[in-house]
C-alpha cells in the first residue's frame, strides 16, 4: 500500500479552517477555538479519511 499522497500517510492535514493555529477570529476581535478541529489544528485527511493510506 502507497502512503496518501495528501497527507504522506499521517492521516491529518492541517485544518482548512484555521490553518492549523486552533484558533478562528470570533469576529470581534478576537479569538475562538475552532468549531472544526476543536482547537487541535487538525483534520481527518479527506483522501485518505485519516488511514494515512492512497485510496
Ligand atoms: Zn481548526
Ligand atoms: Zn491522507
Amino acid at each position: 500500500m502507497a502512503a496518501c499522497s495528501r497527507c504522506s500517510g499521517s492521516g491529518k492535514v492541517e485544518c482548512p479552517k484555521c490553518s492549523g493555529t486552533g484558533q478562528i477570529d470570533d469576529g470581534q476581535g478576537g479569538q475562538k477555538t475552532c468549531f472544526m478541529c476543536n482547537g487541535t489544528g487538525e483534520a481527518s485527511c479527506p483522501r485518505c479519511n485519516g488511514t494515512g493510506q492512497e485510496p
